[in-house]
């Protein structure tokens, strides 16, 4: 945020927290929300999954072996991490702090459990839960973006329902059916996070300091 005399006024970014069931388009909106919207941040996750077709190391995920995550894991490098259908997943800390702390907004892409635990040492974050528009889509999705074999599939649909039972947790939902009404949803709830008076003290210090955002002259 600038003031009238273009000077930029210090916000504290904000970390948003996406969740939501394997084949709910977290991943689309995601990256609709990235190239809409440069100034917010992604957090590249580590994981010890192997790489998908099409995905790159430094991209997609960090692609690591068992050990090197587990090495991240006991030096505290993690903000989060959680075994998520047969494996690791994790988020750099330094990352999100260092950019937090330089004013921008983060964006973390993570299971439930991950969120919970983000939730726990970081709860001025902002936590949004996407859903599918239903059962039957969701399974048309994961089967149609041909990733994962049959038995990751029944894996994944399993644990839907169980994971729904957690959407309580989170600040917000947003139903995926079109996904462009979906981004904006998101968009909106960013906006609105921006304007949350705990994010802008430096903007109400400078009006009761000055008493207005332009300076006299
Ligand atoms: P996928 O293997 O389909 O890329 O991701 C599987 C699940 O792992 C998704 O629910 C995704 O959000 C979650 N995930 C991805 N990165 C992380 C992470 O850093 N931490 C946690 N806890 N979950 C993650």
């Amino acid at each position: 945020m600038k003031n009238k005399d273009g000077r930029k006024l210090r916000r504290q970014g904000a970390l948003l927290v996406i969740s939501g069931p394997s084949g709910a388009g977290k991943g689309t909106i995601c990256k609709a929300l990235l190239r809409s919207s440069p100034a917010i941040h992604y957090s590249i996750s580590v994981t010890t999954r192997a790489k998908r077709a099409g995905e790159e190391h430094g991209v997609n995920y960090w692609f690591l072996s068992e050990e090197r995550f587990q090495e991240m894991r006991n030096k505290n490098e993690l903000l989060e991490w959680a075994e998520v259908y047969g494996n690791y997943y994790g988020t750099p800390r330094r990352y999100v702090e260092e950019e937090l702390a330089a004013g921008h907004d983060v964006i973390l892409e993570i299971d439930i459990q991950g969120a919970m635990k983000v939730k726990h040492s970081f709860p001025q974050g902002v936590f949004i839960y996407i859903l599918p528009p239903s059962f039957d889509e969701l399974e048309h999705r994961i089967v149609t973006r041909g990733t994962d074999s049959e038995s990751v599939i029944r894996k994944r649909l399993g644990c839907v329902k169980q994971e729904l039972t957690c959407a309580k947790e989170y600040h917000y939902v947003v139903v995926n059916d079109i996904v462009e009404t979906a981004v904006s949803q998101v968009k909106s709830i960013i906006e609105a996070e921006h304007c949350r008076i705990s994010r802008n003290t430096a903007v109400i210090e400078q009006i009761c300091t000055c008493g207005s955002l332009v300076n006299e002259k």
